[in-house]
């Protein structure tokens, strides 16, 4: 792979405009424009990587070549990445995107929509929007049919107030306009959930993709940012290190995601440059994760999903605190599926308070209703519980096991093992050890403390010129869309306000 040096380009050329110069010669890796408008150049340049057969040749066909009333010039950079030989120009930018997820992406692509001159996103890993491709399973759930008003309660008192404007500027119906759009077209399913209709999380990535290359912003993928400086009195910007560099710029906006799936690139670098600011980061922890148990009889049932079932979280005094209506699966580790994925956040907010998961396993029926059905007559609980009531077969035996009553008959049962029947089929209790953790979390709950951020723009009280987006900051939702709704919304202001500030 050679990187190749373009000089003399009108200093608006974008990134697309470069790599089509190139694409005659071969496909090209990666490109990236450097219009330094306020050196006094009236010229801007570029780099541009592709093979070597190919940088050869399309170096020796383009080099003097007219382009735009003047001859570009094009050759080999040098190692550093530069043109080699001459002297480097301070890099400025209008706007810094630091991370290219679902927040970057947007957040990159508002700013230079909204005007901003120089926008430039930079993403540590060779590919953008991992966690887009991975997500709903490859399907990508990029948001829901919910209105914002309807949502909001669904991120906590503190999280829905923060989230307001940025719900009502990007409602759902924004985000599947961006869809519609580029020709993919979204459908609505089961529990409030929207998806491409093609099913293909990769569609969602490539329209976020074309808006932001057709916006003129740059894009540099494996880039990883070592650093990040605040302005001082010796430089009045905003300071990224990158590739042993600092580059600098105006406006800074974070989009880094949290702590889960560090494998794709998120292992907290935003926590830890933004409390060396000394801004409050609340303990990040996992969340939208599977839950962990050691009782032998939840791994056994290892395979079954249960879906009309109303999961609880019950204080020890029995007061139920939170309730979730979703399916629930039972793994060789202990449960997963949506239910209890959306309470792992409070086992591991609050370990001591919480240690058990409670299921109503029949949240349509009242006990009395139950207790009319099952004990009476000659019947055995377990095939009115199998047959009239359609519990699967599996958990039917462990319930009667666990009560033992098997082979008693409804009305014989003596009273005491009826209440305990009753019990388990109206908050079944499974112990719970934890969450799976970072490894296996959809997100990550905890982060940048809101107080410190201005809801309306997104930037950070007290840091001028520097904003937040996404999964950095604290506040989370449960599964259905919802954690991508937070980074497109969130990113949306900051790209705007971010790139109003540089007009300012
Ligand atoms: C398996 C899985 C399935 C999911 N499914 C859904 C779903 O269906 N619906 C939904 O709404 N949400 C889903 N989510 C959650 C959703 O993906 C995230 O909440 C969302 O991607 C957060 O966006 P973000 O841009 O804030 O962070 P991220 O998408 O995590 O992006 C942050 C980016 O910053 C980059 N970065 C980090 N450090 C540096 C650095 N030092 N230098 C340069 N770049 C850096 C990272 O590489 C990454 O690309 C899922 C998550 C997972 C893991």
């Amino acid at each position: 792979m050679k990187k190749i040096y373009v000089g003399n380009l009108p200093w608006q050329a974008g990134t697309g405009e470069l790599a089509s110069l190139f694409t005659p010669f071969g496909e090209v890796a990666d490109s990236f424009i450097v219009s330094d408008r306020e050196t006094g150049r009236s010229r801007g340049f570029g780099f541009v990587e592709m093979d070597d057969d190919a940088a050869t040749e399309a170096i020796s066909s383009l080099d003097g070549t007219e382009y735009e009333g003047r001859a570009l010039r094009v050759n080999e950079a040098n190692e550093r990445g530069d043109r080699g030989g001459n002297r480097r120009q301070p890099v400025r930018f209008d706007v810094m995107v630091l991370g290219a997820g679902a927040a970057g992406l947007v957040a990159a692509r508002e700013a230079r929509a909204a005007g901003a001159g120089r926008v430039l996103c930079l993403e540590k890993m060779p590919k953008p929007g991992l966690k887009i491709l991975v997500s709903g399973g490859g399907h990508c759930n990029l948001t829901t049919t919910l209105r914002p008003q309807e949502a909001e309660p669904l991120f906590g008192k503190e999280g829905g107030r923060f989230l307001r404007k940025a719900l009502r500027t990007t409602p759902p119906r924004v985000i599947r306009e961006w869809m519609h759009e580029r020709g993919v077209e979204t459908v609505e399913e089961e529990y409030e959930k929207v998806w491409p209709k093609s099913k293909r999380a990769q569609d969602v990535l490539d329209v976020l993709l074309a808006r932001l290359h057709d916006s003129g912003a740059v894009l540099r993928t494996s880039a990883p940012v070592e650093a990040i400086r605040s302005p001082d009195p010796t430089l009045p910007h905003w300071s990224v290190l990158v590739g042993g560099e600092w580059l600098t710029t105006q406006k800074l906006v974070l989009a880094l995601g949290g702590c889960s799936y560090p494998g794709m690139g998120t292992v907290g670098d935003g926590y830890r440059w933004l409390s060396d600011l000394g801004l409050q980061v609340n303990e990040p922890l996992p969340a939208l994760a599977g839950l962990s148990s050691d009782a032998a009889w939840v791994k056994e049932l290892a395979g079954l999903t249960l879906y009309d079932v109303e999961l609880q979280l019950r204080e020890e005094s029995g007061k139920i605190v939170r309730r979730r209506a979703r399916p629930l699966l039972f793994t060789h580790k202990g449960v997963s599926g949506p239910g209890p994925m959306d309470l792992s956040r409070d086992f591991e907010r609050e370990p001591v308070r919480f240690r058990n998961l409670h299921v109503d396993l029949l949240p349509a029926h009242e006990e009395s209703e139950l207790k009319a059905l099952l004990f009476r007559g000659s019947s055995q609980p377990a095939s009115i519980l199998q047959k009239r009531l359609s519990l699967p077969k599996r958990l039917v035996r462990v319930l009667i096991e666990r009560v033992d009553i098997m082979g008693i008959q409804g009305a014989q049962v003596p009273r005491p093992l009826r209440q305990l029947l009753i019990q388990e089929l109206k908050g079944l209790c499974i112990p719970i050890r934890g969450s799976l953790g970072f490894a296996r979390a959809e997100v990550t709950t905890g982060g940048v403390a809101l107080v410190q951020v201005d809801p309306a723009t997104m930037e950070v009280h007290g840091h001028p010129g520097l904003y937040l987006a996404g999964e950095l900051l604290d506040v989370d939702g449960p599964i259905g869309g919802f954690s991508f709704w937070i980074a497109f919304s969130t990113a949306v202001l900051a790209g705007r306000s971010a790139a109003a500030a540089t007009k300012a």
